[in-house]
């Protein structure tokens, strides 16, 4: 059957509007590479449920695709391949380009830090008959979501002589878990009516650890001693050791694939591994490339990008300035040249909460990896807001490579907002623009990403770095 000739208004529409395709729908073929490639995205995500466990998967990685420890005293050529720690918690990685560094370096970074329970500095407690780990909620959480959610115990201690145990409880199979209980509908009457931001406080965010006690009626506090020897026997550690210890409570849950059609992963922690995953992959992959590459994974980015490890330090401008002195390459020039994308998840557009978004500026599940313009709140505060000229750039290496990509907001304007380490880049004099993946259920113990845009994000980061010439 022939096709209906098009009226004029229909060519017109045509050629002037514009709607983001569907990438199932405009490249059904994706859908098995979408899916072959998150397999080792889930893999990724069981093995690094906090920042260091990130680094450790990291390293092993790098190492194993060939990248040695950056020295300072070396000669590097194009292809050769670096990487640099900081402080267990955060990692750059690089492949020498071709052109010189003084016409800039191409940086995709990502963090590696999600929303958790941290335990407190004294955590463990008894209260009738039951042992308890008191816990300090890090990042942004609906402390609600927490309660009867099975918990693993990660984390490091460091003994008084010095030594370092890791400790993790929870992810291997027959391991206990650990769990926040909250009351039963029957009794919740009072509890219903509070706020829902208050439906769990900070304060009743203990975790349950246990409730035998040690046998022995002169003994205080019975079930916490127990507790207490039950982790002295795995670890070696006692109640004075947590003062020297980071532990986190993280979703004991593994990474599955969610829906009939498998279409989807879900998994604690995909803000931001997903762009440190499929960042690395692309780093990993490129062989020679134009321009210098830096792949950061960095740590804090959801309590604001502080601490030694956070981007707002100065440790990514002294690997950026080290890598520059490689070269005898004057350090203001490689900034001021360089490019980069502040790789972080954006929310996705939730058709059950469709007030909270604007539908015309938001990201849909299946339509791409998302440039956000801007990022920030009331009025775009601690945006970065990339420029017209950013965005045309980066717009065009997508489009070169055909990678689907949409761009929207957060959610509608006032509603709330985020941040991401863009404007920590862009105080490097740095051209930045955030590229990630849309999110549901953000920061919840379970969130929702979906393989096409993943795949999306990881071919986004190839063209980037594997971008042959500038297109503006
Ligand atoms: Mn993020
Ligand atoms: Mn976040």
């Amino acid at each position: 059957m022939e096709e209906k000739e098009k009226t004029e208004g229909q060519n017109l529409e045509k050629l002037l509007t514009w709607e983001f395709p569907h990438v199932g729908e405009e490249a059904p073929g994706q859908v098995q590479e979408a899916a072959a490639f998150c397999e080792g995205y889930k893999v990724f995500l069981d093995e690094g449920k906090t920042e260091r466990e990130c680094v450790e998967a990291a390293v092993r990685m790098l190492r194993g695709a060939g990248y040695q420890e950056l020295d300072v005293s070396r000669h590097y050529s194009p292809g050769d391949k670096v990487y640099q720690v900081n402080r267990h918690k955060a990692l750059m990685a690089t492949t020498f380009g071709e052109r010189p560094m003084e016409e800039g370096l191409r940086i995709n970074g990502a963090h590696i830090d999600s929303p958790r329970l941290d335990l407190k500095p004294h955590p463990l407690y008894e209260k009738k008959g039951l042992a308890y780990f008191k816990t300090h909620y890090y990042g942004g959480i609906r402390k609600y979501q927490w309660g009867t959610v099975p918990l693993a115990i990660h984390g490091v201690a460091i003994k008084k002589n010095g030594e370092k145990v890791k400790i993790c409880i929870g992810e291997e199979k027959g391991d206990p878990v650990f769990c926040i209980s909250d009351l039963l509908p029957h009794l919740a009457a009072k509890q219903n009516e509070r706020k829902l931001s208050e439906g769990l406080k900070g304060e009743e965010l203990n975790v349950i650890v246990g409730s035998l006690p040690y046998v022995d009626d002169k003994v205080k506090e019975p079930v916490k001693l127990l507790a207490l020897k039950l982790l002295y026997e795995k670890y070696g550690i006692t109640e004075a050791d947590f003062y020297r210890a980071e532990i986190e409570m993280v979703p004991a849950q593994k990474a599955a694939d969610v829906g009939l059609d498998r279409s989807m992963v879900g998994a604690y922690g995909q803000d931001d591994r997903v762009c440190a995953y499929t960042a690395l992959m692309a780093e990993m992959e490129v062989k020679r490339p134009r321009y210098t590459t830096v792949t950061l994974l960095a740590d804090k980015e959801e309590i604001g990008s502080e601490g030694n490890t956070g981007v707002n330090s100065s440790y990514l401008r002294h690997y950026i300035e080290k890598l520059a002195k490689l070269q005898g390459a004057n350090a203001w020039n490689v900034f001021g040249n360089s490019l980069c994308l502040s790789s972080d998840v954006n929310s996705a557009y939730d058709p059950t909460f469709s007030d909270a978004f604007e539908a015309s500026n938001t990201n849909y599940v299946n339509k791409g990896c998302v440039l956000t313009k801007y990022t920030g709140a009331r009025g775009k505060a601690g945006s970065n807001d990339a420029s017209a000229e950013t965005m045309a750039r980066v717009i065009g290496l997508l489009e070169k490579e055909g990678v689907f990509w949409q761009s929207g907001e957060m959610g509608a304007v006032d509603q709330g907002g985020g941040g991401t380490i863009a404007k920590y880049i862009a105080q490097m004099d740095v051209d930045v623009v955030d590229l990630g993946v849309p999110v549901l259920s953000m920061h919840s113990p379970f969130e929702l990403a979906a393989k096409l845009d993943i795949y999306q994000a990881y071919r986004a980061f190839r063209a980037f770095f594997e971008e042959e010439d500038v297109v503006y």
